[in-house]
């Protein structure tokens, strides 16, 4: 069996969901179970409408609900006009989210368990719709809900899945549907606790869910269509002449997305890296396209430099230490600030300064050491190369090429395959351009 699954945009209207309808249908020998994040822009607004819906913003809220129901109601009948059974279990979806939203405006709060709450309902939404849609072109098949197998913990907005149960539950409540369907359609981006209670795995979590239904059915490929034919060697919209890379290694990827290629969520390879289950990215809009593979070897043939991503959502504490003080304090009570303050490090150096960049939030106070420290905003540039620390003549022309934009680090063999720059915001695009012909003249 294969996993497909299909992001926001490819089902986000009805010609999206047209097309990836058709996608599904000419692969349905291969057992596909199809996993779907929420029509694109739509968690976005529930989001919304459950932050307004607790403050109590009737107006905001009750447009959002129409905005979001009218979208659904477009597609539905669009789609499948004369479908009793579709509208009825839209109706159905779209009641419940106008009680929970009244629940909150009652309430007058959003905790982030009401979040997932109401988030989920845009995945439980476009499963709904795709099913009966891949119905009516005449498939067998039949919806799903993630929430019955993808158990997690309550670390709501952000839960913890518990792959063995996963496994476990996968095996004997979902493969059993495939005796009498050739489709299951379940969710993304959603799971529940053990009490029953929603839960949601963090934003983009949709390629999370898939990557582990992959490794809970042993499948033999996981899918993630897309809107651009495969990982590229920078984001499209950044480098238009971006190619398409047709091998990669999981650990290229994964540096990739850590460092803001938005194409897959990060911990998506890890589930499917254990099992050394391949991960094809596709196109929804060009689905003869091979897109990229994406597996745990290195790939024969690769180029030397694949790929360039950036990211700029990060801030460099920097202490200067001065002659009497302990670097290893300094350093600690950093760390101490991170872990109180739930600040991803990205990066640390310590020697005649210590610093570190963390994503972007509240600034640090050092009470204990009191040594005097800048803050300021940087991105992070990331160059990937199936075997870039080992390559001693390409980690010279990125060198060079990344020093010309004055890099307050660079961080070279913390990985095998990439190299990372802290860069000032203003000079990081012209970076990655210069990244970006030195992977062109390869
Ligand atoms: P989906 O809704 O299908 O999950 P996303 O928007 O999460 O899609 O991811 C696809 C987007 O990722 C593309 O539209 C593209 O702009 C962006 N992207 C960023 N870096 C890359 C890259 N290196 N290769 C391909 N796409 C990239
Ligand atoms: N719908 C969710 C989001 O927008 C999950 C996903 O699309 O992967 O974050
Ligand atoms: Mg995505």
């Amino acid at each position: 069996m294969i996993v497909m699954k299909f992001g926001g945009t490819s089902v986000k209207e009805a010609a999206a969901m047209t097309a990836t309808a058709e996608i599904i249908s000419a692969r349905i020998h291969q057992q596909p179970l199809v996993v779907l994040s929420a029509c694109g822009g739509i968690t976005d607004k529930l989001l919304r409408l459950a932050r307004e819906a607790g403050l109590r913003h009737i107006q905001e809220s009750t447009s959002l609900l129409s905005e979001i129901e009218e979208h659904h109601k477009k597609i539905l009948t669009t789609k499948t006009p004369d479908n009793q059974q579709a509208h009825h279990d839209m109706d159905v979806l779209l009641a419940q989210l106008r009680e929970f939203a009244e629940g909150l405006s009652l309430l007058g709060e959003c905790t982030p368990r009401s979040l997932d709450a109401i988030a989920s309902f845009g995945e439980r939404l476009s499963t709904t719709i795709m099913t009966h849609i891949l119905k009516a072109n005449g498939n067998r098949a039949t919806f799903f809900d993630a929430r019955t197998v993808m158990r997690t913990d309550d670390n709501f907005v952000n839960a913890a899945v518990d792959r063995v149960q996963l496994r476990r539950l996968s095996k004997d409540l979902l493969l059993p549907l495939y005796s009498n369907n050739d489709v299951v359609v379940t969710q993304g981006f959603i799971g529940s606790t053990d009490a029953g209670i929603t839960t949601t795995l963090g934003r983009g979590g949709s390629d999370l869910s898939a990557a582990l239904f992959g490794e809970a059915l042993d499948a033999s490929e996981i899918q993630i269509w897309t809107d651009v034919s495969g990982v590229k060697s920078a984001d499209p919209r950044i480098i238009p002449t971006a190619r398409t890379i047709a091998r990669m290694s999981f650990a290229e990827v994964r540096e990739l997305a850590n460092y803001g290629a938005k194409v897959l969520h990060p911990d998506t390879i890890m589930p499917a890296v254990e099992r050394n289950i391949p991960v094809v990215v596709l196109n929804t809009f060009e689905p003869e396209h091979a897109g990229t593979v994406i597996t745990a070897d290195i790939p024969d043939g690769s180029a030397a430099v694949s790929a360039v991503s950036a990211r700029h959502d990060a801030t460099m504490i920097r202490c200067d230490i001065p002659p009497d003080t302990n670097a290893t304090t300094v350093l600690n009570e950093l760390m101490d600030y991170c872990v109180l303050a739930k600040r991803e490090v990205l990066h640390c150096t310590i020697g005649e300064s210590v610093c570190i960049v963390v994503i972007q939030g509240p600034e640090p106070v050092l009470y204990e050491s009191r040594v005097p420290y800048t803050v300021g905003q940087v991105s992070l540039l990331c160059v990937a190369g199936p075997n870039l620390r080992h390559d001693a003549v390409s980690l010279k022309t990125v060198c060079a090429e990344l020093v010309q934009y004055s890099p307050a680090a660079l961080a070279i063999g913390t990985s095998d395959v990439s190299v990372v720059a802290i860069l000032s915001p203003a000079v990081v695009q012209d970076a990655l351009k210069g990244i970006h012909n030195i992977i062109e003249q390869q």
